[in-house]
């Protein structure tokens, strides 16, 4: 044993609930693509398992769930943790919610893709942090589409020198951009200004071509702008306590 624990397995019922609820997302998938003329199976599906345990990540990965996503450090840390080697090697860890500068290092030993860089000091300590940890980090470029940075992403005004400098960090690959619709925009409207950034940060950098876009309510409209990663969460793993 190398003193990781397993998690407990999830119930019977659990594994049930989640299977049933998996599939449904995916049966959505699959008609949001054919509705928008795109092959299945294109968009990447990151099952959002914040605030639920890594007995649920486990179940999730029996049913061929192979992209994670949180969003607080501390949790995500402890429930990659908790995971048998086996099941972490299958599975790619994303990391969507806002760093502190101060969590970098730590979001650098077990993330594999972080979504949310905005900004030009998370790049140095992810950097930093990537060097450490002696591994590489898939990044995008998280956008504030309506301006209001205060949950987190960068002006679109600031994406160019952001990119130049994920690409002098040698421990970081800029592989994209990614948004949240803003609350009171049409998802249609919020993700169409998304592709547009994204053709343009992909004419100067051909290998940022990823957007990740998309959750439980408008993974339909990410899908018909492109999205190559849907972030979801409630529509699979259940209401979040404190979120109804
Ligand atoms: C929680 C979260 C999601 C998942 O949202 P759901 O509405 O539960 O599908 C997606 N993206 C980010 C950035 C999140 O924090």
């Amino acid at each position: 044993m190398t003193g990781s624990t397993n998690p407990g397995a999830a119930s019977a019922a659990r594994a049930a609930e989640l299977a049933q609820r998996l599939s449904t997302v995916r049966e959505r998938i699959d008609r949001a693509c054919a509705d928008a003329g795109r092959p299945a199976g294109g968009p990447t599906l990151v099952v959002v398992t914040k605030f639920y345990p890594a007995s649920d990540v486990l179940a999730l990965a029996a049913l061929g769930v192979r992209d994670i996503g949180e969003n607080r450090d501390q949790e995500a840390a402890a429930k990659v943790a908790e995971l048998d080697p086996q099941t972490r090697a299958g599975l790619q860890v994303h990391f969507i919610g806002q760093v502190q500068t101060n969590k970098a290092a730590s979001v650098a030993r077990y993330a594999d893709v972080v979504h949310s860089v905005d900004r030009a000091r998370l790049v140095e300590a992810l950097e930093h942090g990537g060097e450490r940890a002696g591994r590489q980090l898939d990044v995008l470029l998280q956008v504030s589409l309506d301006g209001d940075t205060s949950r987190g992403g960068a002006v679109e005004s600031d994406l160019a020198s952001l990119a130049a400098a994920v690409d002098q960090a040698r421990h970081l690959r800029l592989r994209g951009v990614m948004a949240v619709a803003p609350l009171d925009w049409d998802p249609d409207e919020a993700f169409a200004r998304l592709a547009s950034l994204a053709a343009d940060l992909r004419a100067d950098h051909p290998g940022a071509d990823l957007i990740s876009a998309g959750m439980s309510g408008d993974l339909e409209a990410a899908i018909r702008h492109g999205a190559t990663h849907l972030r979801v969460g409630t529509a699979i793993l259940g209401s979040r306590p404190g979120h109804g």
